[in-house]
């Protein structure tokens, strides 16, 4: 597979560093609703998953949840907003950041994304969290302000780099841009707090330290979750382009700083996701949730689709016509796998037909295998359904035929995770089940009777299909 890294600025070949590919994506801060700009990011990096699990992969995706610590700006500066939140809404902090994580993983749910491997809270992290604080704190990397530890950025060699610029370039940057609130006493304007400082009365998301009362700052429970999880150095990390600049530099400092190993090999970002030609922001009043789409008619689904028909390195506007497009593209999709799984008298496969399905269907892989190019394959996937729309005018399609197509749809759904499947009347098997099917039939012709009936078992278990030997050799159909 080949995948764009913002590290060297290159499309590279993916090689995993061991047999399981290890990623880590930034997850939500459960503060407030995530909007679908946000979501954006979780599809990209579930569709990431697919597709190296489609290559056979194994996969162990790591996602973080920031239930504290993340204030407000860029900087270090300002309230946390958790605490905010939860005084607006009169609950604690931490009923209002398990409500939000509560209502997160319901829209993951909605848009099909599978559930990464491990899903840690910050919160349940504080003590490695600490482990990498003092590590930092001995290899001389940090220094005391009155608000907080702060990490000293000017120390660590290649800040900047991933963001292609020298340590002075970003420095000068942000200070153009203003981008950042600067605490009094910082030695540069790229330092940021790994510890911060609570207020005495302060009674909630504080924990005893030995540098005193606090809580983390937001990047290092990135740089101490990773590790806790997948290690020092691992293969993927995902998330937004806004991430680029600040939040991912100081990911790269600390862990690189205090392991003394590369951190990361990939870095794969998502662009921005606009709303009528302008950023999304509550100033503008264009902040849209999965909800607020439900109410104009778009589905979770169609949403996924207007997202996916677009590359994960192209800025996307979001307009009322483009969502409705989308919504109205995937129904056309859905009843085409509803009519084709429903069609088809007994008879044989076209040979033709079976050529042109197979050609769009490894059209559709090499374009999700170069770096996830949805757009060209979505175009390979529509491709094919013309051409056995145009056939099943001329001449009618037979069980087999159709059989192929829908398996054929089904496959590629399984990197893309729209349901497919569910519109599939009869005909469809997923890939791992298939797979099962022909090794059972191999155990069958080495006449191995006993693997044989353990794979049908497992059939019927795991996939709810029935395996019948006829004469002419297995048939399969789904329990009812
Ligand atoms: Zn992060």
């Amino acid at each position: 597979m080949k995948l764009y890294n913002t590290l060297t600025r290159k499309k590279m070949e993916f090689k995993p560093i061991s047999s399981e590919v290890r990623i880590y994506s930034c997850g939500p801060t459960v503060y407030g609703n995530a909007h679908v700009g946000n979501l954006r990011a979780y599809i990209v990096s579930d569709t990431l998953k697919r597709v190296l699990q489609h290559l056979s992969y194994k996969v162990r995706h790591v996602m973080n949840v920031t239930d504290v610590g993340h204030l407000v700006g860029d900087g270090s500066l300002g309230e946390d907003k958790l605490k905010q939140a939860a005084r607006s809404e009169h609950k604690s902090a931490k009923q209002v950041a398990e409500e939000y994580e509560r209502l997160f993983l319901i829209d993951m749910k909605k848009l099909n994304i599978e559930r990464p491997s491990v899903i840690a809270r910050a919160t349940a992290h504080i003590p490695q969290i600490l482990v990498l604080i003092d590590k930092l704190d001995a290899l001389g990397y940090l220094y005391k302000l009155n608000t907080g530890i702060y990490f000293d950025t000017s120390k660590f060699k290649g800040y900047g780099e991933l963001a292609g610029m020298s340590f002075e370039q970003l420095n000068d940057s942000l200070i153009a841009g203003a981008r950042v609130e600067r605490p009094s006493g910082t030695r540069n304007i790229t330092d940021f707090a790994v510890w911060r400082f609570s207020p005495k009365e302060e009674k909630e998301m504080v924990w005893e330290s030995r540098y005193g009362r606090g809580f983390p700052g937001w990047h290092i429970e990135c740089s101490a979750i990773s590790m806790e999880y997948l290690g020092n150095h691992f293969d993927i990390h995902t998330g937004g382009v806004d991430h680029i600049m600040i939040h991912h530099q100081n990911e790269i400092a600390q862990s690189e700083s205090a392991t003394g190993e590369k951190f990361v090999n990939f870095w794969v970002h998502n662009e921005f996701l606009k709303v009528n030609g302008r950023k999304m922001s509550k100033s503008l009043h264009n902040i849209y949730t999965l909800e607020d789409l439900g109410k104009s008619g778009i589905s979770p689904e169609g949403y996924k689709y207007f997202v996916l028909s677009g590359h994960y390195r192209s800025i996307m506007n979001l307009t009322t016509e483009s969502l409705q497009n989308a919504e109205k593209t995937l129904n056309g999709i859905y009843n085409f796998i509803e009519r084709v799984s429903a069609a088809g008298t007994e008879g044989r496969i076209d040979k033709a037909l079976e050529k042109e399905v197979n050609t769009a269907r490894d059209r559709f892989f090499s374009w999700m295998e170069n770096d996830m190019n949805t757009p060209e394959a979505l175009s390979s996937m529509h491709a094919l359904i013309s051409a056995v729309n145009r056939r099943a005018s001329s001449s009618r399609l037979s069980d087999k035929d159709s059989a192929l197509i829908i398996n054929a749809m089904v496959e590629m759904d399984s990197v893309l995770g729209l349901s497919f499947e569910k519109h599939a009347a009869i005909k469809s098997i997923a890939p791992a089940a298939m797979k099962l099917i022909n090794e059972r039939e191999d155990a069958r012709a080495q006449k191995d009777f006993k693997k044989a009936d353990r794979l049908r078992n497992e059939l019927a278990e795991s996939f709810g299909i029935i395996v019948e030997d006829g004469k002419d050799g297995p048939v399969w159909r789904r329990a009812t």
